[in-house]
């Protein structure tokens, strides 16, 4: 990507060597964004642990309440939720010191790893990761953008600006990736129609300003509930994953002073389109 000399648009480059120039770029390219890398965010850091995620299959039906059910055993975090009566998506972290690097392609050695780190686990859920659908397992790298990041990065260049994972890549500790990401949409949308008007759109009498004025408003807008979602993932996260007694109580007193309501953030309204 770059911009164009002479109007300031960007000009993206694809993989065909295809030069499209655009009036607005909005990367929503989630972790490794291009976009990111060329509004100069720093690239998202490594979390510790690996996580599995799979799908399987009841044909007589599987009996779980339709609701999300987590256990940790040790280290190893479990979780699943039934898709419908008779399939449940679930994923599972993975032993952190584990030399799995060659795995990462090989779905049986990815379904064999995640059975051996639920070994612990009740009959039933190891029986989930068993009977997998091998065609539907994948092992991800978990990785963040920190949340002091998201406070003070600047995520507009021109009129290229970016959402969803590629702005604020978070940990799934509490659920809201993707939640998050459909929010920037329905603010960017709104940003971008309220200066350029329903009837504009990006013809030629719309002005390079009103473009970034309408995306600084969007990161404005998004930027106090970004920062306050990925501090409690962050937090979260950490209090999860720590092995310290000590340190688990620090960061549940912190937790609790700053999100008091552990649950508020699922009932944020981030307005009408
Ligand atoms: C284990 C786990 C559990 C999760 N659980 C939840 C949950 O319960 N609730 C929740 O809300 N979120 C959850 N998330 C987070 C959620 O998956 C992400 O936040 C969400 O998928 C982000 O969406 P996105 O569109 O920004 O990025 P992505 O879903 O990553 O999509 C990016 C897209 O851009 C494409 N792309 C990448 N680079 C380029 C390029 N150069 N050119 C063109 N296309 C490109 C990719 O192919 C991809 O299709 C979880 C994540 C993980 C890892």
């Amino acid at each position: 990507m770059k911009l164009d000399e002479t109007t300031s648009f960007p000009i993206l480059e694809a993989k065909n060597k295809r030069s499209i120039k655009a009036k607005v770029v909005i990367g929503c390219d989630g972790s490794n964004s291009v976009v990111a890398n060329f509004l100069q965010l720093n690239p998202t850091k490594a979390l510790g642990p690996r996580v599995v995620r799979g799908f399987t299959s009841y044909p007589s039906g599987h009996g779980f309440p339709p609701e999300f059910s987590r256990i940790k055993i040790g280290n190893i975090v479990c979780g699943r939720i039934p898709v419908t009566d008779k399939l449940v998506v679930w994923l599972t972290s993975l032993h952190h010191n584990s030399q799995d690097s060659k795995i990462s392609k090989d779905k049986e050695a990815i379904a064999r790893f995640a059975l051996e780190s639920i070994d612990e686990f009740p009959e039933d859920w190891k029986e989930m990761v068993k009977n997998c659908d091998l065609s539907f397992i994948y092992m991800s790298n978990l990785r963040y953008r920190p949340p002091w990041e998201i406070l003070f990065g600047k995520f507009r260049r021109n009129t290229v600006t970016v959402t969803g994972d590629a702005m604020h890549l978070m940990g799934p500790y509490i659920g809201q990736g993707a939640c998050s990401a459909l929010e920037d949409a329905v603010v960017l949308g709104r940003c971008l129609g309220k200066k350029l008007g329903q009837d504009r759109g990006l013809d030629e009498v719309c002005r390079i300003r009103d473009i970034e004025e309408s995306i600084d408003e969007y990161v404005r807008e998004r930027r106090k509930r970004l920062v306050a979602l990925s501090t409690q993932t962050y937090l979260t996260g950490l209090f999860v994953e720590s092995s310290s007694g000590f340190m688990k109580m620090m960061l549940l007193l912190l937790l609790t002073i700053l999100f008091y309501d552990q649950i508020r953030h699922t009932s944020f309204d981030c307005g009408l389109l």
